[in-house]
């Protein structure tokens, strides 16, 4: 079982409120008292993956016009 660690303070003391909502569980960090919801179905894509996405997927279709105008021409 993987280890809560609480986002805030990256405490390991984590308390589970017992309360499951769709595989989402409540939990309070008993160091700084931040509460915050774990999803393990549904892991949280960074930011800056998303980015890298996003300029790839911009690439691919900047690539893909250049190519048709490039047949054209
Ligand atoms: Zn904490």
């Amino acid at each position: 079982m993987e280890e809560i660690v609480c986002p805030e303070c990256g405490s390991t003391k984590i308390n589970l409120n017992g309360h499951i909502h769709n595989w989402k569980q409540n939990q309070v960090c008993k160091v700084c008292g931040k509460e915050f919801v774990l999803n393990t179905q549904n892991k949280i894509v960074p930011e800056e993956t998303k980015d890298t996405i996003r300029k790839m997927l911009l690439e691919l279709i900047w690539h893909s016009k250049f190519s048709i105008l490039h047949q054209q021409l």
